[in-house]
């Protein structure tokens, strides 16, 4: 596996690559890499002959007062789990080889996409992810990429990005992998203390009981709403952010539904916030 710290390293790789026809398949993670990340890798090996992972705590997309400075930062044991699962190049840049000095392009995706639910929370938080996410794609020159639907959003405003540019990138997002009691994997789970640890399936739940209504035939979204707010309140230690269904392609909220859905939450357990979402599809009528 080769260890790749600078973006002509990369493209070196990446014509070694191109030289041989080797399909490429891209992961980019923040590190402090878990089976959800594992997950991302196995199906970038089973689709594509090589596999590049990017290992990147990308400070445009921390806001002032979040996590950037304690982000953890494991890099060996990150290694060993991609030299595990056959990655054949882990790009692992410095801050300055990615934003050098006098750094002043970004990218933005505008709407409710960006604008909403994570990104109204975390404000400026997508441009610096669409901004990456296009930088990245631009040096490793990818035939496809990998995302959660862990962070729905983010999968979803990447998807707007790539048909809006063009991209020549084909994207895959990979289903939700989740603690055996249902807490979505998370770099930030380490954050939580053991009691909270232990109500954090709470989201989780919230969000099973509203499929279970949903797919019982409940459509006003307010019922729906209700339920994952009355679940999370049952827990002292979780403040919830949000918890919504949307059309799964906009983010827009729907009143009444009638078609697949997506639901979302988002709760903050002390100063740790967690996100979560569950993808509905509403049983067709025979
Ligand atoms: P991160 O390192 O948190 O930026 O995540 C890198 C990629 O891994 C993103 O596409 C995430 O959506 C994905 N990811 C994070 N957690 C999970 C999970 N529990 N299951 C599946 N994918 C995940």
């Amino acid at each position: 596996m080769k260890l790749l710290r600078t973006v002509e390293e990369v493209r070196q790789w990446r014509a070694e690559m191109r030289s041989i026809g080797r399909r490429v398949g891209f992961v980019p993670t923040m590190g402090a890499l878990h089976a959800g990340h594992r997950s991302l890798i196995d199906a970038a090996r089973s689709g594509n002959d090589a596999v590049a992972v990017s290992i990147f705590v990308n400070p445009t997309q921390f806001g002032p007062q979040e996590d950037f400075d304690r982000y953890p930062r494991p890099l060996e044991a990150d290694l060993a789990l991609c030299r595990e699962a056959g990655v054949e190049a882990v790009f692992h840049p410095d801050v300055s080889v990615v934003y050098p000095p006098g750094f002043c392009t970004w990218v933005e995706v505008r709407g409710p996409l960006s604008e909403s639910f994570e990104g109204a929370i975390r404000p400026g938080h997508f441009r610096g992810v669409a901004t990456i996410v296009l930088k990245l794609f631009e040096i490793v020159q990818p035939d496809s990429a990998y995302f959660g639907q862990k962070d729905a959003q983010q999968a979803c405003l990447i998807r707007r990005m790539i048909g809006d540019l063009n991209l020549p990138v084909e994207l895959f997002v990979c289903p939700t992998v989740r603690e055996p009691d249902g807490l979505a994997l998370s770099s930030r789970n380490v954050y939580l203390s053991p009691e909270q640890r232990r109500k954090a399936p709470v989201l989780y739940q919230a969000l099973k009981r509203a499929e279970a209504a949903v797919l019982q035939g409940e459509t006003r979204a307010e019922v729906v709403h209700r339920l994952m707010v009355e679940t999370v309140a049952t827990v002292k230690e979780a403040q919830l952010d949000y918890a919504a269904a949307v059309a799964p392609n906009t983010f827009l909220p729907v009143e009444t539904i009638e078609d697949d859905v997506l639901l979302l939450i988002a709760a903050r357990f002390g100063n740790t916030r967690l996100i979560d979402n569950l993808p509905v599809v509403r049983p067709r009528n025979a």
